[in-house]
């Protein structure tokens, strides 16, 4: 394959197994890599890692703005002040890098974007008529975890987080966060991914959370009515809950069994007290604002490293790096050949081409075995332009017009069907 970041090409990859570990096979695939002088916990992303981020990332961002969502930017940086307001500082200086002295002042990686939307809420006035406003982003944040527990794309110090904060009136709150669990669901099951357990997270004993018992326990009934009434079942876990307030976590399992949070739904009273956060009523008075954080997929970093390891390298079609290869029988087809990997490119799919001088029809199938459409071009194929398409998952379809077979698949990407064909329209014996 004409790609030089591949150093494994697929054809080396060994014979699948049932489990995956994420940093192997993403060293592997090509689709991310680390280096001791960049410093641990603090990957790059290969081009095809990042086609996959990329796509997961416009896949998401279409996803909110469908559901209401407005998507801003925020810088990566704040003033301590920042958060010694929001708590972060005072809760959590633990899991963040330490200041940076910038002409008398302390500036500081932000350890989350909630004080940065906070913020840009109440940079303007907002009526209830405009609640719930919903504002999104896919911004970075900074953990200073320790060197040793670093690896992969699990544990890292620089995050690239799918996050998004609510504002709404208190009566808003469950309608909103239900919503969210919604598009959690919506989402994984375009991804493939399958929830381990929902889990109701509460604080625990110490010091770390913040003292406000009643609103603590106004949270935790809110959001277990987000659960009663969306009919899931969940266990309640003390210790788990954020500094600031308790949090409805989805858990999925990695290869080895081992549960981590990807997606987070919380009803938050406290940065809203913080950052003195209101809107105007009906009444022309002021009301306090609910701020509801949801994450869909968590960081890009777990939900890639997730993804991986849940499929074992062979994605959804939509999101797979190389959708299509096409394989000319011989060197005679290889103009028709390279036209269509064109033709594929012009319609917005991505399509490579695998020619004979790669090797013998059956070891270039056998290489592309992770890529979900093969199309293969024989003398009677590239005569009457046409396509005949293998699946990933063994099936062989016959040969068809090239243009029909760009428009099916076009439509199932386009669709991020998790299917990689029709079921109406397998033509196995063919
Ligand atoms: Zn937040």
């Amino acid at each position: 394959m004409p790609r030089g970041f591949a150093v494994w090409s697929l054809a080396h990859h060994r014979e699948e197994t049932t489990v995956h570990d994420h940093r192997k096979l993403g060293r592997e695939l090509g689709l991310f890599d680390s280096d001791p002088l960049i410093g641990a916990g603090l990957p790059y992303w290969l081009p095809d890692g990042a086609v996959l981020r990329h796509t997961l990332e416009e896949y998401i961002r279409g996803v909110e703005r469908q559901a209401g969502y407005r998507h801003v930017y925020s810088p990566v940086l704040g003033k301590r002040e920042l958060y010694e307001i929001s708590g972060h500082w005072s809760h959590y200086s633990e899991d963040m890098f330490p200041p940076m002295d910038l002409g008398g002042e302390q500036v500081v990686l932000r350890p989350s974007l909630c004080p940065h939307h906070a913020l840009i809420y109440r940079s303007r006035a907002h009526s209830y008529r405009e609640l719930p406003l919903r504002i999104a982003e896919l911004g970075g944040m900074y953990r200073a975890e320790l060197s040793g527990v670093l690896g992969g794309l699990t544990r890292v110090r620089a995050i690239q987080l799918n996050d998004a904060h609510i504002f709404c009136t208190l009566d808003q709150a469950v309608d909103e966060a239900r919503a969210a669990l919604e598009l959690i669901r919506l989402a994984y099951r375009a991804l493939g991914i399958r929830p381990a357990r929902y889990r109701l997270s509460l604080p625990g004993e110490g010091g770390k959370y913040v003292a406000a018992p009643e609103m603590w326990q106004r949270a935790g009934a809110l959001l277990t009515e987000v659960l009663d009434r969306s009919g899931l079942a969940y266990e309640s876990v003390a210790g788990e809950a954020a500094f600031y307030g308790p949090k409805i976590d989805v858990q999925v399992a990695d290869s080895a069994g081992r549960e981590s949070t990807l997606s987070t739904v919380q009803i938050d009273f406290h940065q809203p007290e913080r950052f003195d956060l209101h809107y105007i009523g009906p009444d022309s008075a002021r009301h306090r604002v609910v701020m509801v954080h949801r994450s869909i997929l968590g960081s890009m970093e777990r939900a890639v490293a997730h993804l991986i390891e849940q499929h074992g390298g062979a994605f959804p079609a939509w999101l797979a790096p190389t959708q299509l290869v096409v394989l000319p029988i011989s060197e005679a087809e290889l103009p028709q050949a390279a036209e269509l990997v064109r033709r594929c490119g012009a319609a917005g799919l991505r399509a490579e081409l695998s020619g004979p001088e790669l090797g013998s029809l059956g070891a270039r199938v056998r290489a592309a075995r992770l890529v979900p459409y093969q199309a293969v071009i024989g003398a009677r194929e590239a005569a009457a332009d046409q396509v005949a398409l293998r699946l990933r998952d063994g099936r062989r379809l016959p040969a068809r017009p090239a243009a029909e077979v760009l428009a099916r698949v076009g439509a199932l990407v386009d669709a991020h069907r998790a299917e990689l064909w029709d079921t109406d329209d397998t033509d196995d014996a063919a």
